[in-house]
């Protein structure tokens, strides 16, 4: 079975979550199936191998992928938060979502100015998460050297919103 179809079947289904119309896909059952997870992990590092300090994970399900991976390559985690979770000084990205607006923070202290990170985070949707979490580290000035998602929803042409860096995504669905 090759990672797409394995990642096919454990992808769950939602209709109508978390309001009517809406199709939500929910991927814990990959992060529940070890080998699904071993090698998501390996699969969304591969082609950057060699060339990341440091791998940071959006909240919350982001952090599951980073911290395996940070581990997988024996560099750090980064964790961009919710606006309000972190406590201290942070650089601040507020998004707009399709109702209204949501905030990212990093704290401003995390990596050194010129380090290269990788971003992760289980779904590309619109781009708009992934792009804002790209701004705290242009703020920061360390380099984004890609992303790498398990699902990738290419109706949304998240990867517009995107462009200029590398996605590496597993799964892409229409
Ligand atoms: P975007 O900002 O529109 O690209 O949405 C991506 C963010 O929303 C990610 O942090 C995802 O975790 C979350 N998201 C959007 N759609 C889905 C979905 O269908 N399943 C799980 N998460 C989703």
């Amino acid at each position: 079975e090759s990672l797409e179809d394995l990642l096919q079947r454990l992808c769950a289904v939602v209709p109508d979550y978390p309001e009517p119309g809406v199709t939500f896909r929910d991927l814990t059952p990959v992060f529940a199936d070890g080998a699904a997870l071993r090698q998501v992990v390996d699969a969304l590092i591969e082609p950057f191998a060699g060339q990341f300090d440091a791998v940071a994970g959006v909240e919350a399900r982001g952090f599951l992928l980073a911290a395996a991976a940070g581990y997988a390559s024996g560099t750090g985690v980064i964790t961009v938060r919710k606006a309000g979770k972190l406590p201290r000084a942070v650089y601040h990205e507020e998004y707009q979502l399709e109702y209204g607006s949501a905030a990212l923070e990093l704290h401003r202290d995390e990596l050194p100015e010129g380090s290269r990170v990788l971003i992760l985070d289980d779904v590309l949707a619109t781009g708009g998460t992934l792009a804002a979490a790209s701004k705290l580290f242009a703020d920061a000035r360390v380099e984004v050297v890609g992303y790498g998602v398990v699902l990738e929803l290419v109706q949304l042409h998240g990867r517009a919103a995107l462009a200029g860096h590398r996605v590496r995504s597993l799964l892409r669905l229409s």
